[in-house]
């Protein structure tokens, strides 16, 4: 499925098998998490996407060639994180989410919306034993930057997650996994995803418009809603930290200093390491993490889209070639 142009939708083509480069895997693609920033890239609110591109970054693969690492026949995961310099002051000093050269699979390379794809095999991981493919792809990007985003909430207690959908359905179970108490805010009258909150150990749900029972230590926010912003500051207490975990957000109104004094930290989270998908694809299975997903055909990947800008996905939506 292919992007022509952006914003515009997505259309089935037929492309010549892609020629994997040194170092790189030919993969048969097995599943392909649907994540908010294919949404971001279809609706050009992220610039430069490389045209026609082929979309996904949560691919889970069989290798068919190539590679050091992993033999044919193995399952690989493939993350948003496609390749670095290695050598910018980034990449040399363990934050080589931020290089200045990266890469990046199904934006600015082409990713998983396909039968085939091609990755750099340093930048693949294994998949858990005990993840079908479904339930596996999920992990990839709403699970591993959910994760990188929770580890910057240090150790807050009482978590508040702002966008109860693929990421924070993952982060919940870790959280509570870690003793942490989970504090669900969604859409005002959601209540199916209040529901499904409370089902996976949040102790409280509620809509935007209303604040947690309880001081929160730390929120993240899943949600490209900027408005969320100066709700979950006011929601954290002294020193508390909030996290926007998206890659996009609707601009953040203004809001008074006092929501930001007394060391209450406003960050965000961009992209990941390696480093964080190895800690997180070596935790989820000892969790558990369970992911809830919804399987769609590839080629109704516009629909699975749809329904994703809608809220109408409980847990994450999968592509499936
Ligand atoms: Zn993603
Ligand atoms: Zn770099």
């Amino acid at each position: 499925m292919v992007l022509a142009s952006a914003p515009g939708g997505l259309e089935p083509r037929e492309l010549p098998d892609p020629e994997p480069g040194p170092g790189e895997l030919l993969l048969e693609v097995l599943a392909c998490g649907v994540c908010r920033t294919d949404l971001h890239i279809v609706d050009a609110e992220l610039p430069d996407p490389k045209l026609p591109l082929v979309p996904g970054h949560q691919i889970v693969g069989r290798v068919v060639s190539g590679g050091e690492r992993f033999e044919p026949g193995a399952r690989v995961g493939v993350p948003w994180l496609g390749g670095v310099d290695g050598s910018c002051r980034f990449c040399r000093s363990g934050r080589e989410n931020l290089c200045e050269q990266a890469v990046f699979t199904g934006y600015t390379r082409d990713g998983g919306y396909a039968q085939l794809a091609a990755a750099d095999e340093r930048f693949c991981f294994p998949v858990p034993e005990g993840y079908p493919d479904l339930q596996a792809a999920p992990l990839l990007c709403a699970g591993l930057i959910g994760y990188r985003a929770l580890r910057l909430a240090g150790d807050a207690e009482r978590l508040g997650l702002y966008g109860f959908g693929a990421a924070a359905h993952i982060i919940c179970q870790v959280a509570r996994h870690q003793g942490r108490r989970v504090f669900a805010v969604t859409r005002p009258g959601d209540e199916e995803g209040r529901a499904f909150a409370l089902s996976l150990g949040a102790e409280w749900a509620g809509g935007s418009d209303e604040r947690p029972p309880e001081e929160l230590d730390a929120a993240l926010i899943f949600a490209p809603a900027g408005e969320l912003v100066p709700l979950a500051l006011a929601a954290v207490g002294r020193g508390g930290t909030v996290v926007c975990a998206g890659i996009h957000m609707s601009d953040i109104p203004s809001f008074p200093y006092e929501l930001l004094w007394e060391e209450r930290v406003l960050r965000s989270v961009a992209n990941l390491t390696r480093r964080d998908g190895e800690e997180f694809l070596d935790l989820a299975p000892r969790v558990p993490v369970r992911t809830e997903v919804e399987a769609h055909p590839l080629a109704d990947a516009n629909e699975a889209l749809e329904r994703l800008r809608t809220g109408r996905v409980r847990g994450a939506a999968v592509l499936v070639p």
